[in-house]
């Protein structure tokens, strides 16, 4: 179809074309939004925001970013505890106090904004299929089918997910873990976030998030089979999967930043592989990144270079500079502790509470940017042994390392 129609004339012609109308789709449109430029985003589902996948606990640096109303915060946790396989307890407090947001809130805030700007189409229930360059005196524009239409733009943005399938045409591919979360009333307590390890779920861990009202996100994130695991991880927490008030489900990528440039085109959020390894999360990380990304685009339309080169430059290598590394720690992190036993388990919170590293983590503690918390830790001589001897048990962790750090 896109073949006949390349030879017919029946474009709709937008100066930018972003595929998923999620977080990172919404948020950089609405920075993008006070240029003139026509955009249109092409969004899967009919409704903004659903369906509804995240556990919605952010760091305070949401605030930061960009302004959101009260209402999008539906409660602060001030604990982090963290629960060995064995049940020992590692009890993080610190200035942190993370919120719980409402997520789909914050994808119609965004929508909201923009949805009647002139310049700016949504095209809701909509699929993306493909796309080809063509070359118009000697400037590559890019030809996109949707389901329903074909558009003519300068630039594609795939904001499309762990699954993008506009990275998918660029030979980006995700790994991907499988998340399941239900929400229940429980009994629980409203201040505290809570993280299970356990080998069972060895990719990343359970959690209970107080949503408040006494509500909570209790989920899990692994490899299949996910529902059998949630459902064991729930009752060795107390909690019957029937009690759920609802249930939801989603994707994580997992691993590092994935290239992001190419010609007239570039990714962002989890279609960027742009998620902390350690827990998931990628909504900081893509709205630090969206703000990187308008730049970039901003000035592809002022110098009128749409080059890979250009959007490298003006957007992946600031990434890799400001989240990148961050991401590479994370990766890190999680590489080890995928690999913890059992017992390295038990040995390491032996580590953290004998030694006070605790109050450590809590100081230099952050969810989002770990590596000035992990220089910090392995400055204790205990934590530098229990590493030490870590490493001789799995060499393939060094290696990895001088290879992140390269
Ligand atoms: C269960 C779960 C819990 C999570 N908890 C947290 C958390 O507590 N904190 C945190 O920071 N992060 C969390 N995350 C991660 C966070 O939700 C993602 O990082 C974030 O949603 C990524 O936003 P995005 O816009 O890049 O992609 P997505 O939110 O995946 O959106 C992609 C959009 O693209 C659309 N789309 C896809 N393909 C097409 C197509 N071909 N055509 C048209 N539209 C298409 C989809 O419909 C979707 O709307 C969690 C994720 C899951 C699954």
């Amino acid at each position: 179809m896109l073949y006949n129609l390349l030879m017919g004339s029946n474009f709709e012609y937008f100066d930018i074309c972003i595929i998923g109308g999620s977080i990172a789709g919404n948020y950089l449109c609405y920075l993008l939004a006070n240029t003139n430029l026509k955009i249109s985003i092409i969004e899967e589902h009919q409704q903004i925001g659903l369906p509804f996948q995240c556990a919605g606990i952010v760091s305070q640096k949401l605030a930061k970013i960009t302004q959101i109303p009260k209402e999008i915060i539906l409660n602060r946790v001030k604990i982090a505890k963290i629960i060995s396989p064995s049940g020992k307890l590692i009890k993080l407090s610190g200035d942190e106090h993370p919120f719980i947001i409402d997520r789909v809130g914050l994808d119609k805030y965004f929508y909201d904004k923009i949805k009647d700007n002139p310049n700016i189409v949504y095209f809701l229930g909509e699929k993306f299929k493909t796309f080809k360059y063509i070359n118009k005196s000697s400037k590559k524009h890019i030809v996109i089918e949707t389901s329903k239409r074909v558009i003519k733009a300068k630039m594609l943005i795939g904001c499309d997910g762990p699954l993008s399938l506009v990275g998918k045409h660029l030979d980006i591919q995700n790994e991907i873990l499988y998340a399941m979360q239900i929400r229940v009333k429980g009994k629980f307590d409203e201040n505290e976030a809570v993280l299970y390890f356990n080998q069972k779920w060895k990719e990343l861990f359970g959690w209970i998030v107080p949503e408040g009202n006494k509500v909570y996100r209790v989920g899990l994130a692994t490899s299949p089979p996910i529902k059998r695991k949630l459902i064991y991880f729930l009752k060795e927490i107390g909690v019957k999967f029937e009690q759920k008030i609802d249930q939801q489900g989603g994707m994580i990528p997992f691993g590092l930043m994935n290239k992001l440039a190419f010609n007239n085109i570039l990714l962002l959020g989890d279609a960027a592989g742009q998620v902390k390894a350690t827990t998931g999360g990628g909504i900081i990380m893509l709205l630090t990144a969206a703000k990187l990304a308008s730049n970039c685009i901003k000035l592809c339309f002022k110098e009128n270079d749409f080059s890979k080169s250009f959007i490298k430059k003006k957007y992946e290598k600031p990434c890799q500079f400001s989240i990148g590394k961050e991401l590479k720690t994370h990766y890190l992190i999680r590489l080890i502790l995928e690999r913890f036993s059992d017992k390295d388990f038990e040995t390491f919170f032996k580590v953290i509470k004998t030694h006070h590293i605790e109050n450590l983590i809590s100081i230099y503690g952050d969810m989002d940017f770990p590596t000035k918390m992990l220089i910090e830790i392995i400055k204790n001589p205990m934590v530098l042994k229990f590493l030490f001897q870590f490493v001789i048990k799995n060499p393939f962790i060094l290696f990895k390392a001088l290879r992140l750090l390269k």
